[in-house]
């Protein structure tokens, strides 16, 4: 839904104020084991984050019924600011770290629930960057931006922000808008492109494949 700038901004500084205090709170307690089992779960939940964000903006932001409004309005104006009011994700990040504290225990739950705030403030500053801002001469950023503006070109890929490794793994990778007509490029399943693709390239048996494919 459409934000005040105060609205809009809150989040960059209550998120992360959020997250310092996990990890001061985790932390504190000095003992080896807690802190170990802290961190773990810590980039345990930035990974899961990854995964939610990549859901959450794939099914429920286009398909579910009051959601896609609100998203809809993001895509018709994406320089505007709009995103989900603090008194509605601030709740349900309380009610996961409560139920994640209930059902894994201090350490392990605050871990979680720590790296889970950490990749929600990826994910808004990815955003943000991605539509308002300058992007520091970081790479990372400049293709973060360029994926997520042929999602907004064209709707059926690039769920990813942060990241476009769920893209990859699903296949919902879109290379370019204009080139496939709109359509997932099938061809960004994580075992074909990437590393991976190249490394295959490189078997020997692949250095066959290519010596028996005919000249053109
Ligand atoms: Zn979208
Ligand atoms: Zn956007």
């Amino acid at each position: 839904m459409r934000l005040s700038t105060t609205t809009y901004y809150v989040d960059f500084a209550v998120y992360p104020a959020l997250f310092t205090g996990l990890v001061a709170h985790g932390l504190a307690p000095a003992g080896l084991a807690s802190a170990a089992t802290f961190l773990i779960m810590l980039v345990f939940g930035v990974g899961l984050w990854t995964f939610i964000e990549y859901l959450v903006h794939r099914f429920l932001f286009h398909h579910a019924p009051v959601l896609q409004d609100l998203h809809d309005a993001h895509h018709a104006e994406p320089h505007d600011l709009i995103g989900s009011p603090i008194w509605t994700s601030l709740p349900i990040a309380l009610v996961i770290l409560a139920g994640s504290v209930w059902l894994l225990g201090s350490d392990a739950g605050g871990g979680l629930s720590a790296g889970l705030v950490a990749g929600y403030v990826w994910y808004i500053s990815v955003h943000h960057l991605s539509h308002h801002g300058r992007l520091y001469g970081m790479r990372y950023l400049y293709r973060a931006r360029r994926r997520h503006a042929l999602h907004h070109a064209c709707e059926t890929g690039n769920f990813g922000v942060s990241t476009d490794f769920w893209d990859r793994v699903f296949g919902t990778v879109l290379l370019s808008a204009a080139a496939n007509g709109g359509a997932p490029d099938n061809r960004g399943a994580w075992w074909t492109t990437g590393r991976i693709g190249r490394l295959w390239g490189r078997k020997p048996w692949g250095a066959l494949v290519r010596l028996s494919r005919p000249r053109v």
